[in-house]
């Protein structure tokens, strides 16, 4: 266990005593992280720049002769006016297109900050909001809490270190306004698999690049050499599938879309989130080394599915080779190989593992009953699951605390080991996701 124990610890508040939250080697790698999205406007290359750290997401501008295009627009209306007022430093030009690269509200939300007297056309591909419509259809909101322990937003600050690709933010407590109605509604559609446009004197192609979402798209300038990925790519293994819960994604198509990427002779590689990458020999190796982590991922899963390994095993049997695992813009900060085996998995053959044990188990409260028993009552288990604690077991006492709440959901003695096994997880967890939804689950148990 890789444990820095600090002179001063971080308590975290609420933590039962003798829970103690230390400063661990995975925590400061996270903390080291937030250096890649401090607020600056970078450079990437003659008239095109990029606001990186004023909201969560990247915003960039290129001037052309007659205007400006924007490429994503930032969370909220307050980060896009922050950002304009600093774009507004380096050129008065007014706004001649809206690019968005997807439609995650992390970049499109500041819409109408970049919105002049002029109305600009706003780009998107044509399967624009793809994967919030069968949410919506569906009458599903639950997403939304999920989505908010996944960001962590009822943390205290002291807990939330980032979102891993990303600076933590409180949307609703800073009461943000959100871009809305139409006067940023996209107007123009990519609607094949590329497109070239010449707006405000810029020349740039539109690409398909299905892979975070199916509606992603990436920018190619071919002017400056700049190519902006949206979500397909950041410093961080990606996020193949979302702790929120999301629709699948698919990790072939992903690849492919990387694989395009990686065949243009790109000096400069704006991520979704985080710094640019700059320099075409860096750019040509990170594109093909993320490339090929998610092809394996999506290789590996497969060959695992065809000798009949559950997803349980999968997660065991594919391992991202020591030369990927190893580089700075793969390590899981934000998504993680073994989510991405399971998505993968998913994706082809849906839920069921393929274990006939598991076409009809037993319900929780009836298989705990039967452990319970094996366990000696329900006393010796819940003195198992304060053992397995003590031992920095964490995870088996989590899940022993499970049975003893699918017994009582009530159990407070449960629900105590199971929140702080929880907060001892995020110990040795570098992945900032994970580490909100623990805490947040945590704190939720406490309550
Ligand atoms: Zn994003």
């Amino acid at each position: 266990m890789n444990k820095i124990i600090f002179s001063l610890c971080l308590v975290l508040s609420g933590v039962s005593a003798g829970v103690a939250q230390e400063a661990t080697i995975a925590t400061e790698r996270l903390r080291n992280q937030s250096t890649q999205f401090q607020e600056q406007v970078v450079k990437v290359a003659d008239k095109v720049h990029v606001a990186v750290g004023f909201s969560p997401a990247n915003v960039s501008m290129i001037e052309g002769d007659d205007g400006l295009v924007i490429i994503d627009t930032g969370m909220s209306v307050d980060d896009g006016t922050r950002i304009m007022d600093e774009f507004r430093k380096l050129s008065d030009k007014p706004v001649k297109a809206i690019i968005f690269t997807h439609a995650h509200g992390d970049h499109t939300g500041g819409a109408a900050a970049f919105l002049g007297d002029e109305r600009p056309q706003i780009w998107a591909h044509e399967n624009f909001g793809s994967e919030a419509g069968p949410w919506k259809a569906g009458g599903l909101t639950f997403q939304n809490v999920r989505g908010a322990r996944q960001a962590g937003f009822k943390l205290p600050p002291e807990q939330r270190i980032n979102n891993g690709v990303a600076p933590a933010r409180y949307p609703k407590r800073g009461g943000a306004v959100f871009s809305s109605g139409r006067e940023t509604v996209p107007t123009h559609f990519l609607g094949g698999d590329r497109k070239s446009i010449n707006v405000g004197g810029v020349e740039i192609e539109l690409v398909a690049a299905p892979g975070e979402t199916n509606d992603e798209l990436f920018v190619w300038y071919p002017a400056g050499k700049v190519l902006f990925a949206g979500d397909n790519f950041y410093r961080s293994f990606p996020n193949l599938y979302a702790i929120r819960g999301t629709p699948n994604r698919s990790t072939r198509l992903w690849a492919e879309s990387l694989g395009k990427m990686a065949d243009i002779d790109a000096v400069a590689l704006v991520g979704g989130h985080t710094n640019p990458i700059l320099g075409a020999e860096q750019v040509k190796q990170v594109l093909n080394d993320y490339r090929d982590a998610v092809r394996f991922i999506h290789d590996k899963t497969v060959e695992g599915i065809n000798k009949g390994l559950t997803p349980d095993e999968l997660v065991e049997y594919v391992q991202l080779p020591e030369e990927l695992a190893g580089k700075e813009y793969l390590q899981p900060f934000y998504g993680h190989p073994d989510w991405g085996v399971r998505t993968t998995f998913n994706y082809y053959l849906g839920w069921f593992d393929g274990n006939p044990s598991n076409l009809f188990p037993l319900p929780p409260k009836a298989e705990a009953e039967r452990v319970a028993k094996l366990a000696g009552g329900a006393k010796k288990l819940l003195q198992s699951a304060r053992e397995a604690l003590a031992a920095d077991d964490n995870q088996w006492a989590a899940q022993l605390a499970d049975h003893l709440l699918a017994i009582n959901p009530d159990d407070k003695n449960a629900k105590q080991i199971k929140a702080d096994a929880l907060t001892k997880l995020t110990s040795n967890m570098v992945n900032a996701t994970a580490r909100n939804y623990y805490l947040t689950v945590a704190r939720e148990l406490r309550e």
